[in-house]
């Protein structure tokens, strides 16, 4: 049984609370992934006694298994762009405050192609009309920005400033402390959460209670919470991912790379009238980067080690919810590297991990959110935008929740676009 808090330490009311009893922390969040941390922070921030709990010894989740990218430019143009950068912005202050890695150093696409090309300049040009700062550059200035593109074939590239690298374990697994010492959050691990009964959290090792109670459990979050994550139609999506060791004589990809393949991806270009050319002719050339979702991309941590992806596997329409494959697949790494030589060039390309991680998409939103009982919010389903929106979303879903002035406007707008909240009965 988890030790009572201190008596001495008042909660706030900010919901009700069954009578006679008086709840032990203002907020519990469970996971500890990117998205619960986010929200201990933004609770934090408020002034309000937060404990997390998580399941595992350390997050183990989506959080650390992706490629550290906070990657703006993967948002739409417009509200889910400006997410994006405030998301950015939060993350930028509190890598500093708490003394970790991390590396703003933009990100270069690049393109071998025409048709890659004629998309990045479309992209660029309704960019620059909307105000983004972002820079067509050509193959010599590309080559300047960056010792890793591969210069054979290369046309141009897009140069944006706003993208930045955190090493997605040392982070994951570093601001718990900071948040502990600098924020007085307190972390539980190795507890699982098993039930939400009222203000009573039940776990593997006992019972908190908190006035409110955040759920951030990921891809697992359909665990606790079945009924409504199968009504809402959401699915999960199995990534693979490779890793190097670290480069020789300190080598720098300098900014983040991606390739043409990845302009198929991001909702960023859907609007480039060239992208369907593009998407033609890749499934036609090589239909098997469909088939698995491969598209390329690569990042490198403060190690020097370049993290490199990535593949998009779905469950069949008739079982979106079935079970995930637990084994890799090597034609999709070997798809990977290939292309990946086809736009970079680093001193050692060979692999020393493997591994494959799992996020959970809705049919429709950006990211999933809902109350499943006035004092209970469930945020979930945000897919392959995590480490980039994560600290905009909690900044906001936490300001709007605890009722804040001016939350609302800021949100209207990301609604419109995204998210949209649900309202949904308590499940009995
Ligand atoms: C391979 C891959 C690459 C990616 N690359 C990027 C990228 O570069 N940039 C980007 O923006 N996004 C990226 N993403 C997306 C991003 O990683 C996810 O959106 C994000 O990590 C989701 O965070 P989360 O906190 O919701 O989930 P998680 O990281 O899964 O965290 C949930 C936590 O809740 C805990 N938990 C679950 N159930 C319970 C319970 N009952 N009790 C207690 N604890 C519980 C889990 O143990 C876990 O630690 C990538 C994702 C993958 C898989």
């Amino acid at each position: 049984m988890p030790r009572s808090e201190e008596e001495s330490n008042p909660v706030s009311n900010s919901s009700p609370v069954p009578a006679g009893t008086r709840p032990q922390f203002d907020d519990l969040v469970v996971g500890a992934g990117v998205l619960g941390l986010a929200h201990a922070y933004a609770l934090a921030r408020r002034g309000r006694k937060v404990l997390v709990v998580e399941r595992h010894a350390r997050a183990l989740g989506a959080s650390v298994r992706n490629f550290g990218m906070i990657w703006p430019i993967g948002q739409t143009l417009g509200a889910n762009m400006n997410l994006g950068l405030r998301s950015r912005e939060i993350w930028l202050e509190l890598l500093k405050n708490a003394g970790i890695w991390h590396h703003a150093g933009g990100s270069l696409h690049v393109a071998h192609h025409e048709d890659e090309a004629q998309v990045l300049t479309e992209f660029h040009a309704q960019a620059v009309e909307q105000g983004y700062d972002l820079e067509l550059i050509n193959a010599a200035e590309t080559l300047r920005h960056s010792q890793a593109v591969n210069p054979q074939g290369l046309k141009l590239s897009l140069y944006s400033r706003h993208e930045a690298a955190v090493d997605p374990r040392e982070v994951i697994a570093t601001l718990p402390g900071y948040l502990q010492k600098a924020w007085g959050v307190r972390f539980e691990f190795g507890q699982m959460v098993r039930g939400i009964d009222g203000h009573r959290v039940v776990t593997s090792a006992g019972e908190w209670t908190a006035s409110r109670i955040w759920v951030c459990a990921g891809d697992e979050t359909q665990i606790l919470y079945p009924e409504i994550l199968t009504r809402q139609g959401m699915f999960p999506c199995k990534l693979q991912m490779l890793r190097t060791a670290a480069q020789t004589d300190g080598w720098k990809i300098g900014p983040h790379l991606a390739g043409g393949l990845t302009l198929r991806h991001y909702t960023s270009f859907a609007g480039c009238p060239t992208l369907a050319a593009l998407k033609a002719r890749v499934a036609r050339e090589t239909p098997l980067m469909d088939t698995y979702g491969i598209h390329v991309m690569a990042s490198q941590n403060g190690r020097g080690e370049l993290t490199i992806g990535d593949s998009h596997e779905y469950n069949p329409p008739e079982e979106p919810f079935g079970p995930i494959s637990p084994f890799n697949t090597q034609i999709i790494d070997q798809l990977i590297m290939d292309y990946l030589r086809t736009i970079m060039v680093a001193p050692d390309l060979e692999i020393a991990e493997r591994w494959f991680g799992v996020y959970l998409k809705h049919p429709t939103k950006l990211w999933f959110e809902t109350a499943a009982e006035p004092h209970v919010e469930i945020l979930t389903g945000i897919g392959g935008n995590g480490m980039t929106l994560s600290m905009g979303v909690g900044e906001q879903h936490v300001a709007r929740v605890l009722g804040e002035t001016g939350s609302e406007d800021a949100l209207d707008s990301r609604f419109s676009q995204n998210s949209g909240r649900q309202a949904i009965p308590a499940l009995a």
